[in-house]
């Protein structure tokens, strides 16, 4: 039955998840519409605001009524030519519009010197992310949004026929579950930066300790992501891509980025070079240096050394957001046992790259690339910036890695509805971090200013689409029910890829021990097989068990482990298959030093004699 009030349901309390409860009030107020908006945050309200609260927000726009020069080809370029055109151009389309209407709000713009270096325009909002949480949220309460605190969606409900009906709610350290009515619903709940296991299973490795670069990361933890492709939604984005900066370990800021290590060099826990410290602009070279040390480099740490010569570029400061001093000696070998790498090594390592930093110390210039290069027979060569290191006091900062959001997200189109294999999922919208788009290298000053142009088209589009009538029956040819929420041609047939399939842990596996259902009954609407892949971390395993009725059939693509088989240890690994008859107990677990890759298929699909 249709109900008398429609319901919106917002998830996220960043900078897409206010914009899109924003925009959805006012719409709905200027069609004269009755819609009842929540917001509903998993955070307390004090530390409400996602990673857009510590955001400084910059955005590439050369002035808050204008665009820079190549705004939208750079950002395809970006992404190798991978990045959906049509999506970036609505971004480029509405973001002034956008910009304007936050200033509407009260939000003010500046054009902020960026770190050092000379680079693409961008704006900023006085006082950064956290004055747009605010002002977004003191527009919303006004135009009547009303706001959960403290609350974690869980899941999407839908009804038997289609449609979304609500969603699932869990609140408070007790976890209280609750539901709320949602004719439909915003994912605004960022990336998965925030959730190891996933970070583990799609970086692997070393991915789950990488430090988190604010207070607010950790909140995003992959939920709206994991709750649309349960409903079918497909994905978008490099789900190999994060963005990662370079921060100084000892500090107890947000984002304390050190961003003059392309002035001086950088070695590893051994004293030794391995990079380009000058290939290109801080904001061309962080990612995959910050990456680089986390999963390369010995104790995913290194040291940015310099000399006193730091002192003298103009606004150096800028580019160093640790409180913590830099470690300074008056001699290398000094520096080298303050910071713990072997001393010969260290200084073996700055003669080698002063006898080859011989050009004119004159063109040194921190605010472009200067073409300062060493001598072509340095390895690793240094492209710019490249003078030599005499100075003393001798400088050095710890870096280590740091992740801000994650690229891999859900697929959405210009109207921010989330797209499933037929088309948009009716009345389901995503902006921000939770969708895809971004491959490869994150454009840069981009991220937040497509939360908030994204988050109020998905507000618009949502009253559009309640004030079109409530989904009674099957639209775009989707079926929300249970056994058909995977796309599939009008005979059932379909062809996916596995990295469509978040990872899951299921009951009675632990420590890592992960599945992707790639073919079930609730997902595809399988009704003899159950197949899966599992990827098992080392120690990671799966309870002792037997099956009633059903026969299942392991074969291991990578790795080691132990397949326990009615009380006996055999070692499996690559290409074993092992049969399993019903009634026979059995476990495995990884043994091995790396994960342990293979596929699970069972059949029947239910462990019960009744229903073969
Ligand atoms: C230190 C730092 C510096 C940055 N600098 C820039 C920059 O200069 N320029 C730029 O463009 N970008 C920058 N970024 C990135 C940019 O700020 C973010 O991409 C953007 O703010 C993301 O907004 P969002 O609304 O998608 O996610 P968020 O702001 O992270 O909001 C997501 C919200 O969802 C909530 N949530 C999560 N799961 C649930 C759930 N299950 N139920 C309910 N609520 C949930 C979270 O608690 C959070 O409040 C920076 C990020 C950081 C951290």
């Amino acid at each position: 039955m249709m109900r008398s009030l429609q319901k919106l349901v917002v998830v996220g309390h960043g900078a897409a998840g206010l914009a899109a409860a924003l925009s959805a009030a006012e719409q709905a107020r200027s069609r004269s519409l009755r819609i009842d908006i929540t917001l509903i945050e998993k955070s307390r309200e004090v530390e409400a605001g996602g990673n857009t609260r510590w955001s400084p927000s910059n955005m590439r726009l050369a002035a808050p009524d204008r665009l820079g020069f190549g705004f939208e080809d750079d950002i395809l370029k970006a992404s190798s030519g991978l990045a959906d055109r049509n999506y970036f151009r609505a971004l480029a389309d509405d973001a002034t519009a956008t910009i304007g209407w936050l200033q509407t709000h009260g939000v003010e713009f500046v054009t902020p010197i960026y770190y050092l270096s000379a680079g693409p325009a961008r704006i900023q909002p006085v006082g950064g992310g956290r004055v747009i949480v605010e002002k977004l949220l003191e527009a919303a309460k006004k135009a009547g949004v009303r706001v959960l605190y403290d609350s974690r969606v869980s899941r999407l409900l839908k009804k038997q026929a289609g449609g979304l009906v609500g969603v699932d709610i869990q609140s408070g350290d007790e976890g209280v579950a609750t539901t709320a009515d949602a004719d439909a619903v915003i994912l605004a709940c960022g990336g998965f930066q925030g959730n190891p296991a996933m970070m583990r299973a799609q970086f692997g490795p070393g991915a789950e300790t990488l430090r988190l670069i604010s207070p607010g990361t950790r909140f995003d933890t992959g939920d709206g992501i994991r709750m649309a492709t349960e409903q079918g939604a497909r994905v978008s984005g490099d789900w190999n891509g994060m963005h990662v900066e370079p921060i100084d370990p000892r500090s107890h800021h947000s984002a304390p980025v050190v961003l003059v290590y392309p002035y001086g060099i950088v070695v590893d826990q051994d004293g030794r070079r391995f990079l380009d410290e000058g290939s290109g602009l801080v904001h061309e070279t962080w990612e995959a240096f910050a990456r680089d040390i986390h999963f390369t480099r010995p104790g995913s740490i290194a040291y940015a050394v310099l000399d006193s010569s730091l002192f003298d570029i103009p606004g150096f400061e800028r580019a160093i957001r640790s409180e913590v001093p830099p470690y300074q000696a008056e001699s290398l070998q000094d520096l080298a046992v303050q910071i713990g790498v072997p001393a010969r090594n260290l200084i073996e390592t700055v003669d080698t790259f002063n006898a080859a930093a011989t050009s004119d110390a004159a063109k040194f210039d921190a605010t472009r690339c200067d073409g300062l290069a060493a001598a072509g027979t340095l390895k690793p060569p240094k492209s710019n910036w490249a003078r030599a290191i005499t100075r003393s006091p001798y400088l050095a900062y710890p870096l280590v890695g740091a992740v801000a959001y994650t690229f891999g997200g859900l697929a959405t189109n210009e109207k921010a509805e989330v797209l499933g294999e037929r088309g948009p999922i009716p009345g389901l919208y995503a902006a921000g971090e939770t969708t895809g788009h971004f491959y490869g290298t994150a454009p840069n000053a981009v991220a937040l200013l497509r939360a908030l142009v994204f988050g109020r088209i998905a507000g618009r589009e949502a009253v559009a689409f309640l004030r079109a009538g409530p989904v009674t029956s099957v639209r775009a040819g989707y079926d929300l029910g249970e056994e058909t929420t995977m796309a599939s041609e009008d005979d059932g047939a379909f062809i996916r890829n596995i990295a469509e399939v978040p990872w899951r842990e299921f009951p009675d596996h632990f420590g890592g021990a992960l599945s992707k259902p790639l073919v079930m009954p609730g997902t595809a609407g399988s009704r003899h097989l159950d197949y899966r892949i599992s990827m098992y971390q080392p120690m990671a395993h799966v309870a002792r068990h037997k099956h009633q009725v059903q026969e299942q059939i392991y074969h291991v693509l990578e790795g080691e482990g132990l397949m326990e088989i009615a009380g006996k240890n055999h070692v499996v690994r690559k290409h074993d298959f092992i049969f399993l008859p019903p009634g026979v107990e059995h476990a495995i677990s990884n043994s091995g030093l790396v994960d342990l890759v293979f596929l699970v298929i069972t059949s029947p699909v239910t462990d019960d004699a009744k229903i073969v």
